[in-house]
């Protein structure tokens, strides 16, 4: 660790620059608790990687996901934010001052923390996805899901989010898709039902998606193996306009995880409904400890709630 002399200290520090990160700024500068906040490697969090966001309360007409982050960031500055460039990258949270390390040199302390580093979602690894990122390749469903309204689509994956993401998109789309790798899906015995009763779903089980294909305008369809690597293996083509990912997410914690509780997937615990984790001072907001909206709405909420919760506690502190 760093000479204790060349510590900083701050109040309240804020770890990543999504919903969460810059709503918990805006809140904890209001409080007076001049946060600082550091961004991380993607500055304005997931949503600076998609065009139109329209879900969002408060842009009657859309708004693209950078113009919207970077609102936020503004917004943050303007009650006086210290915003900056850099990643955590070790935390010491044994004593009531929190350390956190940012790029592998300066070490900060901090009376309260909170923690708002997302969660990452996991692709198949094909060279196509990126091609057709935002043109027909899509980790959310509830996000895009509307932009294929009418279209044929495919989901990929066999738990409970596929299913889920299967059902929602069945109640937009003319045809959905379930590619599952296995000859069963992983999902509970009420999610394979919706699924099963829902007409316009069609599951392909023992399939692997090989590649996808289009043109600059879009995604035009995916080519498909059956029974990889058996003797029955066949490909074949389906036309599809839209090909959702739902084979999990990564939340980011593996920095805090040697001190902050998680659950099986990796994602923060929290109290009840409040954001404390289980080391008191530090919180958590947004998709990095929620699996189950991670949305842009829901995580700006957590970030407010963490915010409030920090006030709280670094007042009966004092
Ligand atoms: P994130 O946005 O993931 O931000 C995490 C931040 O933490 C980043 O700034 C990152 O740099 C930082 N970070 C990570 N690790 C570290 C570290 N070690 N040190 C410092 N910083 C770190 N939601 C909607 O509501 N509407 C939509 O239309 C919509 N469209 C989407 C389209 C796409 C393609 C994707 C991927 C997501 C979409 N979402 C949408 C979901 C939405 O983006 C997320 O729910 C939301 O961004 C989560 O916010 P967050 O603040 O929790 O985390």
């Amino acid at each position: 660790m760093a000479e204790e002399n060349s510590i900083e200290h701050v109040k309240c520090l804020i770890i990543g620059s999504g919903p969460a990160g810059y709503t918990a700024a805006i809140y904890a500068a209001r409080a007076n608790l001049k946060p600082v906040l550091y961004t991380g490697m993607q500055m304005g969090g997931q949503l600076t990687t998609t065009t139109e966001v329209e879900n969002f309360p408060g842009y009657p007409e859309g708004v693209t996901g950078p113009v919207m982050m970077e609102d936020m960031r503004k917004q943050a500055e303007r009650f006086g934010t210290d915003i900056r460039f850099g990643v955590a990258d070790e935390v010491d949270f044994t004593g009531s001052l929190h350390k956190v390390r940012i790029d592998g040199e300066k070490w900060i302390e901090a009376d309260a923390v909170i923690i708002a580093t997302g969660a990452t979602a996991k692709y198949l690894g094909i060279p196509a996805e990126e091609k057709f990122k935002g043109v027909g390749v899509s980790a959310c469903a509830t996000c895009d899901g509307f932009f294929y309204r009418g279209k044929d689509v495919a989901v990929v994956g066999g738990g409970d989010t596929a299913c889920e993401e299967a059902t929602y998109l069945a109640g937009i789309c003319n045809k959905v898709y379930l590619i599952v790798r296995k000859p069963y899906l992983r999902a509970s015995k009420a999610m394979q039902e919706k699924v099963n009763k829902t007409p316009n779903i069609e599951v392909l089980f023992e399939h692997n998606t090989k590649d996808l294909f289009g043109t600059d305008m879009g995604l035009e369809g995916a080519r498909l193996i059956y029974k990889m690597g058996t003797p029955e293996e066949k490909e074949h083509d389906i036309k599809i306009d839209g090909f959702f990912l739902a084979i999990g997410h990564t939340p980011n914690t593996e920095v805090f995880k040697k001190y902050i509780h998680t659950d099986g997937q990796g994602y923060i615990l929290t109290e009840g409904r409040s954001s404390r984790t289980n080391v008191p001072g530090v919180f958590a907001a947004g998709d990095v400890m929620d699996p189950d909206y991670r949305q842009g709405i829901t995580s700006a909420g957590a970030g407010c709630r963490a915010a409030i919760d920090a006030e709280r506690y670094l007042t009966e502190r004092c």
